[in-house]
């Protein structure tokens, strides 16, 4: 079915923001619309564990911001913290089953270490992928590629102007 990414992504930024008081919880508006085609139910688990892991692992608090890049044929959606960062060595075993980062810095903060191993799967079933970036005591950034409904496709390749709109931030023109 197709998903609209950005309520559901409202909805779950909503629902943490009661709970941390010391982040600031922000969505920037998507330049374009922001279907997918896929289950909301298991979009929406991804959203919860990647900005729980967002809101958790920065517990000094700061910003956890939600934005979106609408691509052509891919919607990333994209979400950022300013907390605990990632070590370079653990960047490639985080989405491993039962892997958890057994630092000082982290150790009061629970889990089981499944979050991202689930999120991967389910981001895999839906032809996508999940990258991330982080910096240790900075930050981090995960993005979930997700393809676009098969619709824009046609219609971007006929007006080629309007992909080169879509791939940049520049003002959107639908
Ligand atoms: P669970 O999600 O199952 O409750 P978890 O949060 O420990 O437990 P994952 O979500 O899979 O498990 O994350 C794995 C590890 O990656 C975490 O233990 C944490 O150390 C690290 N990690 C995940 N997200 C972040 C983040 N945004 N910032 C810093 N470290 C993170
Ligand atoms: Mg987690």
């Amino acid at each position: 079915a197709d998903v609209e990414m950005l309520p559901i992504v409202q909805e779950v930024m909503e629902s943490f923001t009661m709970n941390y008081t010391k982040h600031t919880l922000r969505v920037v508006p998507p330049a374009a619309s922001t279907f997918v085609r896929g289950d909301a139910d298991k979009l929406k688990q991804v959203l919860v564990n990647l900005i729980g892991n967002a809101v958790k692992y920065s517990p000094e608090g700061g910003e956890v911001t939600v934005e979106f890049r609408c691509l052509p044929k891919t919607l990333v959606v994209i979400i950022r913290d300013q907390g605990l960062g990632i070590p370079r060595d653990a960047l490639s075993k985080l989405f491993s089953k039962f892997y958890r980062i057994d630092n000082s810095d982290r150790r009061k903060i629970g889990g089981t270490g499944l979050g991202l191993a689930i999120c991967k799967e389910i981001v895999k079933a839906h032809d996508g992928e999940i990258t991330v970036q982080s910096e240790l005591g900075i930050g981090s950034m995960f993005s979930i590629h997700l393809p676009r409904q098969d619709v824009t496709v046609p219609v971007l390749a006929a007006y080629s102007e309007v992909a080169v709109a879509l791939t940049t931030d520049q003002p959107r023109l639908f």
